[in-house]
């Protein structure tokens, strides 16, 4: 079935096109300089909602993700001081051990959440060689200028510049989101390339003096490293439109001669208390606080996928909450249904299957893909098949539902005992006694199954 996604340049539902079956995709990393909140994780998760939606319609993938580990300033408009700086001056250590600390501790969190690793991985200080080479062709091509602050795009150049984000050169707001710099031509103009000051510690040598890369010029070149010119899907963050993905765009065409991207999406924010959640308002909350307050990492993802990405998704612990019991009510039905005798007709499970697709396939529709499985634990007797189809939509989902089972494992000794001194009185056809231990394990809140050869389960009611 075909993915259709969002594109936020044309502004329409857009069906993926990729060249072999194989999707291009690109999403914009973490910058590591503190650790990530839930917020940045429901980015991730999104990130890899769209990346097992891809695969779940049958494409390939190959997926990169940047890792910003150097030139993000504390404003996206090239001001301030640069991040990862800060944090190395804050914490004294290199911005190298800053980077490598917080990423560990972001990845930690993705894998905690499920979300699969994309094909690459790539620290922007890994290519500097190649940022440096894609700087060089955009002045070769005309589209950059050197100052004495370093190297800069060119943005009057480039006549779609502005059309992400919804703004034309000649709209009065356009420059003013930017202080102007004097050295650039046009407010809007960004910086590709750096001279660093004395004090900087981030420098590498390059033909325009020694300094470090402009934020967005890391995205474009390790687009470029790994995926060549044409990206099918590239996504980010809602905040991304009107900076960082317009200027990607602006320096893609530059290098290239063409447009590179043939869809842009974006994911609006996770809310806190009235606002975004983000480190700059202070109103996070990271995924270890909630698993000290006795939340797993499935809960939240529960949470996440109750909400289309394109909506701006309310954090609030009465949701959460809601979230945790579901996922609870979940594990029982996946149990009951593993265990389950029934059969389901083949054109029933057809069907159930066909509108799960269409969900996933309409704009990665993860609430109304959600509610299929919903539908098809609670409205079907107990059955292997339906534990089966389940199981197939956790491949989107990505709910560990698999994983239920392991959970029995960890049943108290005391329970596993008695259940082993019923097995032999079974093996002795003593009935009675078989029944009383039964008895004995549901009263202590377990159910025990019998399977064939005098084998058993046991699972918690
Ligand atoms: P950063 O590490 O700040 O570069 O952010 C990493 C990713 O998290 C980016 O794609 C941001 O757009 C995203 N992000 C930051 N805050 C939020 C939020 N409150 N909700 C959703 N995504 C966010
Ligand atoms: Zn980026």
């Amino acid at each position: 079935m075909e993915l259709k996604i969002y594109n936020s340049l044309t502004r329409k539902k857009q069906a993926l096109k990729p060249i072999n079956n194989c999707v291009n995709f690109y999403f914009c990393g973490p910058t590591v300089y503190w650790f990530q909140h839930i917020g940045n994780m429901r980015a991730f998760f999104v990130m890899d909602s769209v990346r097992r939606a891809v695969k779940y319609l049958g494409y390939e993938i190959n997926h990169v993700m940047n890792i910003t580990d150097v030139g993000h300033m504390t404003s996206d408009a090239d001001e301030g001081e640069d991040k990862m700086e800060v944090a190395s001056k804050r914490e004294h250590k290199t911005p190298e051990q800053v980077a490598a600390f917080y990423w560990g501790q972001c990845w930690e969190d993705m894998q905690a959440l499920n979300i699969e690793k994309p094909e690459h991985i790539c620290p922007a200080t890994s290519v500097i060689q190649d940022i440096i080479n894609f700087v060089e062709k955009i002045l070769e091509n005309g589209y950059g200028y050197i100052t004495e602050n370093g190297v800069y795009f060119d943005t009057s150049k480039y006549a779609h510049y502005g059309e992400l984000g919804g703004m034309n050169q000649n709209d009065k707001q356009f420059g003013a989101r930017i202080a102007v710099d004097e050295k650039k031509r046009h407010p809007a103009d960004f910086a590709l390339w750096v001279k660093a000051k004395d004090n900087h510690i981030q420098r590498w040598d390059s033909p325009w003096g020694v300094g470090y890369p402009g934020w967005h010029i890391e995205c474009s070149a390790i687009g470029n490293k790994f995926l060549g010119e044409h990206i099918d899907l590239h996504g980010g963050g809602v905040e991304h439109k009107t900076v960082h993905h317009e200027n990607e765009i602006a320096q893609n065409y530059a290098r290239c001669g063409h447009e590179v991207v043939d869809i842009w999406f974006h994911l609006e924010h996770l809310m806190f208390d009235g606002g975004k959640m983000s480190k700059s308002l202070g109103n996070i909350y990271t995924l270890s606080a909630l698993k000290d307050k006795g939340y797993s990492p499935m809960d939240l993802r529960l949470f996440f996928l109750s909400a289309h990405y394109s909506k701006p998704q309310n954090f609030t612990f009465d949701a959460l909450n809601s979230a945790k019991e579901s996922y609870a009510n979940l594990k029982k039905l996946i149990l009951k249904h593993k265990s389950g005798q029934n059969k389901i007709e083949k054109a029933v499970l057809d069907e159930l299957k066909n509108k799960f697709s269409a969900f996933v396939a309409d704009d990665v529709n993860s609430p109304l893909a959600l509610s299929v499985l919903w539908e098809a634990l609670k409205n079907y007797p107990d059955s292997h098949d339906i534990y089966n189809l389940a199981l197939d939509f956790d491949r989107f989902l990505g709910l560990k539902l698999n994983e239920v089972e392991e959970e029995r494992l960890a049943i108290p000794d005391e329970i596993i005992a008695i259940a082993e001194q019923r097995k032999q009185a079974r093996e002795h056809k003593d009935y009675a006694t078989s029944d009383i231990l039964r008895d004995k394990i549901s009263s202590l809140g377990f159910t025990i199954l019998d399977k064939p050869k005098n084998e058993y389960e046991i699972i918690k009611k």
